[in-house]
């Protein structure tokens, strides 16, 4: 044995390794930790047997370990590929037969070193120099720089995926991917310089491999990148999480309709309608799980389709009929093909059911709205007519005769007031009754409607007068209507009196007009009623104008 200082590298390197590995492999579960696991072994082998070859003297076991150490250096670069692959989510590229291929080269360079006829393709000469310390002088073959060039291929490529991966990285990942990259610096400079080394012969160093040191300084670094920086630790765990805290029930079915996982909310409801399945769920056929569902249900369920789709579907369970929305997504892999399907169930019964109160409660707001309203229409109305002629009252004369007085002044067009009161009504109440009264009340006053143009209002003053306003019709215009509604009672017959009984019904008229009369509403109808009264004192049946004393009309 001959230790020495330098040694003391290659065994805490070999311990750093190991220590990553064992680190790594706890977390294997973090993308690319088992790959950085292998890596680590290797270079904890690596460094091991190089801290062999130059403790010990002895010739045998110096090749021994020289041959040795690359048991653990041909498990660098494809691990290092590994964990790239699987760093940058492309874990499922690492298929058994890419690993086969992996295997191939080392078991390869294994071959060649252990067999005596071939060991010197790959280390040409391996002469022991006495001396203190004994030293190893190597000669490479070529398979070694046929090896050493695979090697470096290899971690070309996991550099390339990482680089390339990180252009398009979310920031956190970048800085993940970049300390990734970084690592890989120690052990390419050290390797180089062990390569020149052995080049050139010079041996500044002492002829010392020192890339397993590079490579052990790289696995804290990758160990910090993966577990310190990585988010990967956290997402699948959040993940986990976020299905298991969700209401929605979740369902992941593959392409044979089996279930492969459900969350909690998806476990409840299978359960709920069918209380009677086993307990492990996962792995069993969806169709056999639904068997107790209605058919309708049981379908859009089961039935695996390529398109993304939403189904309404409704489950009696124990607690009612429950309606819930259902997604369905498929699952496919980076290739496209078909995994199986998503499928999310919402519950929407409640929010649903609330909607529909809503719009009922809607409906009937708006059906009670509508009555009220045409309530407040009916009662406006009756608010303004009489309830036996159906005519307008006094009090919307009132109001109409202010307006539309207001409105001929200010534009100077005529304005005239008919006043017509029946005669002797009180002696037609007498003989005929007062029904027969109401009925002759209410023909005359259809009579004067028939009569009026659009725009005339047809008014029960009171009792047996009736006033008639004609906006924008002037005094002369006024006097014919009159004298023609006159004329058509003596038409008007009364029911209980006899056939040829003569005109029962007649009507004095007074006439006046704006702006000739009056030019107040008050002094308007005052001018009506006194030509009103003058055609009673005449002798009735005829039509006044207001300021004239004489009739102008004959019985
Ligand atoms: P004059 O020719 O002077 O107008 O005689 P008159 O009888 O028509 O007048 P008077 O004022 O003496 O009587 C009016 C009558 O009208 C009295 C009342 O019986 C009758 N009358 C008033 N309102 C109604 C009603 O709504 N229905 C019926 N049937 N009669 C009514
Ligand atoms: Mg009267
Ligand atoms: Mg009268």
């Amino acid at each position: 044995m001959q230790l020495d200082w330098y040694l003391a590298p290659f065994a805490l390197a070999t311990l750093l390794a190991w220590g990553v590995a064992v680190v790594a492999w706890r977390r294997r579960q973090t993308p690319g930790a088992l790959a950085l696991a292998v890596v680590m072994l290797g270079v904890g082998l690596w460094s091991a047997m190089d801290f062999g070859q130059w403790a010990v003297t002895e010739p045998a076991l110096l090749r021994g370990f020289d041959r040795a150490l690359y048991l653990g250096v041909v498990l660098a670069p494809p691990g290092l590929v590994a964990l790239a692959q699987d760093l940058t989510g492309h874990g499922e590229r690492l298929t058994g037969r890419l690993l086969a291929l992996f295997a191939i080269e080392p078991l390869a360079v294994q071959l060649v070193l252990w067999t005596p006829e071939l060991g010197h393709l790959f280390l040409a000469r391996l002469q022991v120099q006495p001396g203190s310390p004994v030293e190893l002088a190597v000669t490479y073959g070529p398979l070694f720089w046929v090896h050493s060039l695979y090697s470096y291929a290899l971690i070309l490529w996991a550099l390339v995926t990482v680089a390339r991966a990180r252009r398009h990285a979310s920031p956190l990942l970048r800085r993940q991917l970049g300390t990734v990259l970084a690592a890989a610096l120690p052990p390419v400079l050290a390797n180089g310089l062990t390569l020149f080394e052995a080049r050139t012969q010079l041996a500044l160093l002492r002829n010392l491999d020192l890339t397993p040191l590079g490579f052990a300084l790289t696995g804290p670094i990758l160990a910090w990148a993966l577990f310190g920086q990585g988010m990967f630790d956290l997402v699948p765990v959040a993940r986990d999480r976020v299905l298991e805290l969700v209401r929605d029930a979740v369902l992941v079915v593959d392409r044979q309709g089996r279930l492969t996982d459900a969350n909690p909310a998806a476990d409840e409801l299978l359960r709920l309608v069918d209380p009677g399945l086993p307990p492990r769920l996962a792995g069993q056929r969806l169709e056999t799980l639904l068997a107790t569902w209605p058919p309708g249900a049981r379908r859009s369920l089961a039935t695996l389709r390529q398109a993304p789709a939403a189904d309404e579907l409704r489950l009696p369970t124990p607690s009612g009929l429950r309606r819930f929305e259902l997604r369905r997504s498929p699952l496919s892999d980076r290739r496209g093909r078909v995994l199986g399907e998503l499928l999310v169930l919402h519950d929407e019964t409640e929010r649903l059911a609330a909607q529909e109160a809503l719009a009922q409660a809607n409906a009937d707001l708006q059906r009670q709205l509508a009555t009220v309203a045409e309530l407040q229409a009916r009662l406006a109305e009756q608010a303004i007519r009489d309830p036996l002629t159906n005519a307008y009252n006094r009090r919307f004369l009132d109001r109409a005769l202010e307006e539309h007085l207001a409105e001929a002044q200010e534009r100077g067009t005529g304005l005239s007031l008919v006043f017509v009161d029946l005669d002797h009504f009180k002696a037609l109440n007498d003989t005929c009754g007062h029904a027969t009264g109401d009925q002759v009340l209410v023909a005359v006053t259809r009579l004067l409607d028939r009569g009026a143009r659009s725009g005339d209002l047809v008014c029960r003053y009171g009792g047996e007068e009736l006033v008639v306003l004609l906006p924008g019709t002037p005094k002369a215009t006024a006097l014919a209507r009159a004298e023609q509604w006159r004329r058509q009672l003596h038409q008007l017959r009364v029911p209980a009196a006899g056939p040829n009984s003569g005109p029962q019904v007649t009507a004095s008229f007074g006439v006046a007009s704006l702006p000739e009369d009056a030019c107040s509403a008050s002094a308007l109808l005052a001018a009506a009623d006194a030509a009103l009264y003058a055609a009673k004192r005449a002798g009735r049946d005829r039509v006044v104008a207001a300021g004239l004393t004489a009739t102008n009309a004959a019985p």
